[in-house]
C-alpha cells in the first residue's frame, strides 16, 4: 500500500512523508480519528514504508522482498494487535514482545483501537517505549486517543485524521470501486467525509436497489401522482423496512440536492446533470426546503422516540406530497 493510493489528509501526508524522507520518523506514532476515517490504511502504508528495503523518499518500492511479504500478509517483522474481545490483553503483547529485541532489521507493531489496551497492557507497552529497541516502531490507532495513558501519549507523535472533501470521496469511489458518478456523489454526501463509511455503503449489496427505490419515491411525491390511498399503503410498507432510516436519508438527499441546484445553479450537485428528472423544474425551493426539514424531523422522531412508525410515515408522506406538489 502506497501513500499515493490514499486520498486526502494533506497535512498528515506532508508530515509523514517528510519525516520518512528525512529519516526522522518518531519511533512511536498515534494516528487518531473516528471510525472509518482511514487510520488503518494510513497505518499500513506507513508500516510498509518503514519496512521497505529499497525505499527512496517516502513511498515503499512495492518490488522488494519486504514489500511483497507485507502485501501478502506474511511479513515476519510486522506485528498487528487488535482487541481480543473487548480489550487488548497483556498476553497479546507478551506473545510478541521477545521479537522486538531481536537485532537486525526494522520492526513495526501496529496496534488497532489502542485505547482498548488494559492497564496492564499499557504498562507493558510503556516499559518498551521508555527504552525502545533500535529500529522498532509503534503505530497506535485510536478513535479516542485521550483514553491512552498520558505517559504513553507524551512519548508519541500524534496525528489527527481529517474528514475528506466531497470531491476526494468521489474520486476514491470512482477509482477504487469503478462507481458511476451519480452514485459516487450520493455516497460522498452520505459518508460524512469518512472513506470507510463510503466503502461500506458502496459494498452494501442492497444499496443500488435502495437508491433506485428512493429516487422513484422522491420523484413520485414531488409530482403528486399518488392518491392518498396509495400513500397510506406506501407508509405501511415503509414502516416495515429494516433500512428505513438510510432510505429516508436518501430521499432527503435527493431533495437537498435539488434545493442546492435551484438556489445556486452551478454548485456541486448530487445527481447527474445529464439526467435531470422532470420534476426538478416544478418544485419550488420553499417546497424542497420544507421537505428536507420534514424528513429530518421524521428521522429524528424515529431514532429518538417510540413514535408509531406507520402513523408518522402516513403523516409525513401526505404532508411531503402536499408541500412538494403545490
Ligand atoms: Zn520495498
Amino acid at each position: 500500500m502506497t501513500f499515493s493510493s490514499l486520498a486526502g489528509q494533506q497535512e498528515l501526508r506532508r508530515m509523514l512523508t517528510g519525516a520518512l524522507a528525512a529519516d526522522k520518523l518518531s519511533h512511536a506514532i498515534v494516528l487518531a480519528g473516528p471510525s472509518g476515517s482511514g487510520k488503518k490504511s494510513w497505518g499500513k502504508a506507513l508500516s510498509q514504508a518503514i519496512l521497505c528495503a529499497n525505499r527512496s523518499g517516502a513511498e515503499p518500492c512495492m518490488q522488494c522482498f519486504s514489500c511483497h511479504s507485507f502485501c501478502s500478509g506474511n511479513h515476519s517483522d510486522y506485528f498487528f494487535l487488535e482487541p481480543d474481545g473487548r480489550r487488548i490483553k497483556i498476553a497479546q503483547i507478551r506473545s510478541i514482545r521477545n521479537n522486538f529485541y531481536l537485532s537486525g532489521s526494522k520492526k513495526v507493531c501496529l496496534i488497532d483501537r489502542a485505547e482498548m489496551m488494559t492497564a496492564e497492557t499499557s504498562s507493558s507497552l510503556l516499559k518498551i517505549l521508555e527504552e525502545p529497541p533500535v529500529g522498532l516502531y509503534f503505530i497506535l490507532l485510536a478513535e479516542q486517543p485521550l483514553l491512552l495513558f498520558d505517559t504513553i501519549l507524551s512519548r508519541c507523535q500524534c496525528y489527527m485524521l481529517q474528514p475528506l472533501k466531497y470531491a476526494e470521496i468521489i474520486e476514491l469511489l470512482t477509482r477504487e470501486r469503478n462507481m458511476a458518478m451519480e452514485q459516487a456523489s450520493l455516497l460522498a454526501h452520505l459518508s460524512g467525509g469518512l472513506p470507510g463509511n463510503a466503502f461500506k455503503l458502496a459494498d452494501d449489496d442492497q444499496f443500488a436497489d435502495r437508491f433506485a427505490e428512493a429516487k422513484t419515491m422522491a420523484g413520485n411525491l414531488a409530482s403528486g401522482r399518488d392518491s392518498a390511498l396509495q400513500l397510506l399503503s406506501q407508509a405501511v410498507s415503509l414502516a416495515e423496512r429494516e433500512d428505513l432510516i438510510p432510505f429516508l436519508e436518501l430521499i432527503c438527499l435527493f431533495y437537498r440536492d435539488r434545493l442546492i441546484q435551484n438556489l445556486c445553479g452551478n454548485c456541486e450537485q448530487l445527481i447527474n446533470p445529464d439526467q435531470p428528472s422532470a420534476w426538478v423544474e416544478v418544485v419550488s425551493p420553499t417546497g424542497l426546503e420544507e421537505a428536507v426539514l420534514m424528513i429530518n424531523a421524521a428521522i429524528y422522531e424515529i431514532k429518538a422516540t417510540n413514535a408509531n412508525r406507520r402513523l408518522l410515515l402516513e403523516k409525513t408522506l401526505i404532508m411531503l406530497q402536499r408541500r412538494l406538489a403545490k
